[in-house]
């Protein structure tokens, strides 16, 4: 039987100790598998972006474990840590962060690079996501919709099997975020890739093949 793309167990993470201590995340257990778009879903402060990050390899938990594509992190290197993140996962977040003094093709090409790859892939990335009219645009020049396409195609830069969203729909109209939000379902079902989107948008969990509900850190059965 084949792992999945992500595995917990009995994944805990706090903040803090003594009397500030924070529980985010309590016991755990969470999947997903390549070929799937997933939504985790739940209030402010509930621990979703707590578990992104760990699934990220971003964090370190407090107790238990996790799994990248049936590895276990646990007692890998920082340095070993970041090479996984760097060939296997791309991250997308709510407010973009594209680079604002760079084009949308270089903003791609900074993550080529750090992934040696060839910088003309770009191009192909931008057309990968609609926007190959829109190479030496800067991120003024474009929509909120197009600012995350350009994010998404820079999550693309690599090719990596594991997609983590972070409330990417948060900054968007409701018609341009359902775009983004299909675009990823497809990079999920056409490419067989594991995307994970953090959400408290319900219709991104509509568009979704499965929903993981979150509360005070714990999953909801
Ligand atoms: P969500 O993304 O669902 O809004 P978070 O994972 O950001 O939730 O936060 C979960 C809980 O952990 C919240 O109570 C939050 O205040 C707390 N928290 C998050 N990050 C930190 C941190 N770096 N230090 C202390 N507490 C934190
Ligand atoms: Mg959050």
């Amino acid at each position: 039987m084949t792992r999945p793309a992500l595995e917990t167990r009995d994944l805990s993470m706090v903040y803090g100790t003594g009397d500030t201590a924070v529980r985010a995340l309590d016991a755990v257990d969470f999947q997903a598998s390549a070929g799937e778009i997933l939504a985790l879903m739940g209030p402010s402060g509930s621990g979703k972006t707590t578990l992104l990050m760990l699934l990220g390899c971003l964090l370190h938990p407090t107790a238990g474990a996790v799994w990248v594509e049936g590895q276990p992190l646990a007692g890998l290197s920082n340095h070993a840590l970041a090479q996984l993140r760097l060939r296997r996962m791309g991250f997308i977040f709510q407010s973009y962060n594209l680079f604002p003094a760079l084009t949308a093709a270089e903003n791609i090409q900074v993550a080529l690079e750090l992934k040696g790859r060839d910088l003309g892939e770009a191009t192909e990335l931008l057309d990968r996501v609609g926007l190959a009219g829109r190479l030496r645009n800067y991120p003024r020049q474009l929509s909120g919709g197009e600012k995350q396409r350009v994010a998404i195609a820079r999550a693309l830069a690599g090719d990596p099997p594991i997609l983590l969203a972070d409330e990417p729909t948060a900054a968007l109209d409701s018609v341009t975020g359902r775009t983004v939000v299909k675009l990823l379902a497809d990079l999920a079902h056409a490419q067989g890739r594991a995307v994970v989107v953090v959400t408290h948008d319900p219709r991104v969990g509509e568009l979704a093949d499965r929903v993981v509900r979150i509360e005070d850190g714990r999953l909801r059965p």
